[in-house]
């Protein structure tokens, strides 16, 4: 049995340029009955102040790898983020036995992902709340990247039950759009509810199994040998997350309009295509294998 969710964190602008986060725990804030339910407490914050106040995704790493309980404990890691993750573990955590037992966060994307459930664990409550909003949301995509909560380095693993993110796109950094902010906003009440309805024993009808894609790795950009990107996204591959992508289809495309083409002998599925925040690593986007996704009995 899951035994019941007694407290859950909602943050936001874990990434300092991804506003919608951080506009809804500023709305939450002064609205605090929205994410307020009976059988939880629901508490707010804002993940990295100091790179939202400068617009930045991170000022000196990306926050969002900073939670694996190795570099939590390594008195060596002092950088802004690094200080600010285990600063997040004295508030949410700590890691080992959290305060926490369900973290919310909430991401945007500069790709064409739509609204897209990330989530790293294989747990019947983490699996049951992804379904319940696939189901009130049937165009969201689940993404199921898995990973030991220990290990794991997101921000959703400083909760005693690895959480959810969630990721909406596409939206330039810097910006706020309404469709994505209201987007947001509907998935993180239906997750809410998820945990209500389950704290409260009801009975949520939902399927065994739905279609969801696999993490499998993320792709370089081609550089040369001083580490100069000297390709591209290819245009039939720009927008097209979630799309196949067969032996033989283009890629990248050269700076001289040559085509590089995917080499694999599989069909993939690409994320993040053309992500502007992974610019910073050359990364062009994230292949994916088209997965069915078990529910499994809650009583197991
Ligand atoms: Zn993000």
């Amino acid at each position: 049995m899951i035994d019941s969710i007694k407290h859950v964190a909602i943050t936001g602008g874990t990434h300092g340029n991804e506003l919608t986060g951080v506009y809804l725990i500023k709305h939450w804030l002064s609205s605090p009955n929205e994410v307020k339910r009976d059988s939880f407490s629901t508490e707010l914050h804002f993940a990295n102040p100091a790179a939202n106040k400068e617009v930045r995704r991170y000022i000196d790493q990306d926050l969002n790898r900073q939670f694996n309980l190795q570099d939590l404990k390594n008195p060596e890691l002092k950088g802004c983020e690094q200080q600010r993750a285990k600063s997040l573990n004295e508030i949410l955590g700590p890691k080992e036995d959290p305060r926490v037992d369900f973290i919310i966060d909430m991401h945007t994307t500069t790709a064409n992902m739509g609204m897209s459930i990330i989530f790293n664990a294989n747990d019947p409550l983490i699996i049951g709340m992804a379904f319940y909003i696939k189901q009130k949301m049937p165009h969201a995509n689940l993404f199921y990247e898995p990973s030991d909560r220990l290990q794991d380095n997101f921000l959703t693993s400083m909760g005693r039950l690895s959480g959810l993110l969630i990721e909406v796109g596409p939206i330039a950094q810097g910006l706020l759009n309404h469709e994505i902010y209201s987007e947001t906003h509907t998935a993180v009440m239906h997750a809410l509810d998820y945990i209500e309805k389950t704290n409260s024993g009801q009975t949520i009808a939902l399927p065994k199994q739905m279609a969801g894609y696999q993490f499998i790795e993320k792709i370089p950009l081609p550089e040369n040998t001083e580490g100069d990107i000297t390709a591209m996204v290819h245009p039939n591959l720009q927008n097209k997350d979630y799309h196949a992508i067969k032996p033989g289809d283009p890629l990248f495309i050269t700076l001289s309009g040559e085509t590089i083409p995917y080499e694999g002998d599989t069909t993939v599925y690409g994320a993040f295509i053309n992500e502007a925040a992974y610019y910073d690593q050359n990364i062009g986007l994230s292949f994916m294998e088209k997965v069915d996704i078990i529910l499994a009995d809650n009583d197991q």
